[in-house]
């Protein structure tokens, strides 16, 4: 049974009260979502993944000097966070034209963009997350102009490390989604990378075939999500023991 507080539960994650003031503990489910939570299902397996992605994505951003979050995993299904306040913005960047910006613009998805294209979405179910500018985000005060510079410096340095980190393993890194928090250190407050980012808030696609290896298997009907996102874990080198794929190899013949 669990007796930890539950802070606050999402679509796809729950946020527990940690085990210090100031933490909390993210736990991954295994719902997956689309279209304003209109497309539901559960894929088995689907929150360790993530949770493993995101950890090592996030390990990598600290080591590097992006601040984030994330402190560390604590098992299959959580990891231990820092309690922030959340910017109430979506932080879409994009490489290649895709979903909601090949559809506004008539792109052709595939398109390489001319540069590296940073949107705002304000954070609200009942409006279905609006595409808003710097000038909303000001005049409403969800972020001071000073705090949306820090987000988009963050923006630029996170796009910088996985597209080079995926192209790495053969993947492209077309646009994700972000999110930032503010974390209060005494008085001082910082700006860091928070939430996750995954397959889920990702879209990945294969280098050579363009296969898809994120969410837009879940939205499109295409099938094999969890086998995807167990690709993209296998080729970042950090697939969960139990999920190795059975290696043909000598076998025990037992006489
Ligand atoms: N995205 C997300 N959560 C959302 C909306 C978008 O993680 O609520 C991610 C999505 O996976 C993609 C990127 O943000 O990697 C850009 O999504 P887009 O605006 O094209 O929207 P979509 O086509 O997914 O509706």
């Amino acid at each position: 049974m669990n007796r930890r507080r539950r802070i606050y539960e999402g679509k796809a994650k729950i946020l527990y009260e940690g085990p210090e003031p100031g933490t909390l503990v993210q736990h991954f489910k295994d719902d997956a979502t689309a279209f304003n939570a209109r497309k539901k299902e559960v894929i088995d397996g689907k929150g360790v993944l993530n949770n493993r992605i995101c950890e090592h994505i996030y390990t990598h951003l600290n080591e590097i000097g992006i601040p984030t979050h994330f402190i560390r995993r604590l098992n299959m299904r959580e990891q231990l966070i820092r309690e922030v306040e959340i910017i109430p913005l979506e932080i879409v960047v994009r490489n290649v034209a895709a979903g909601s910006l090949a559809k506004r613009l008539g792109l052709e998805e595939g398109t390489t963009l001319p540069r590296s294209i940073i949107e705002f979405y304000y954070k609200s179910d009942e409006l279905e997350d609006p595409l808003v500018t710097e000038e909303h985000i000001t005049a409403f005060g969800w972020a001071s102009p000073q705090e949306l510079d820090d987000i988009m410096a963050l923006a630029v340095r996170v796009n910088d490390f996985m597209a080079g980190l995926f192209l790495g393993v053969g993947i492209r890194l077309v646009d994700f989604k972000m999110e930032c928090g503010r974390l209060w250190e005494n008085d001082l407050m910082r700006v860091v990378v928070a939430d996750e980012i995954s397959p889920d808030s990702c879209r990945l696609w294969d280098l050579r075939t363009n296969e898809k290896l994120d969410k837009d298997r879940f939205r499109r009907d295409m099938g094999g999500l969890l086998e995807a996102y167990q690709e993209v874990a296998r080729r970042l080198g950090i697939m969960p023991e139990q999920d190795r794929p059975v290696v043909s190899g000598p076998t025990l013949v037992q006489s």
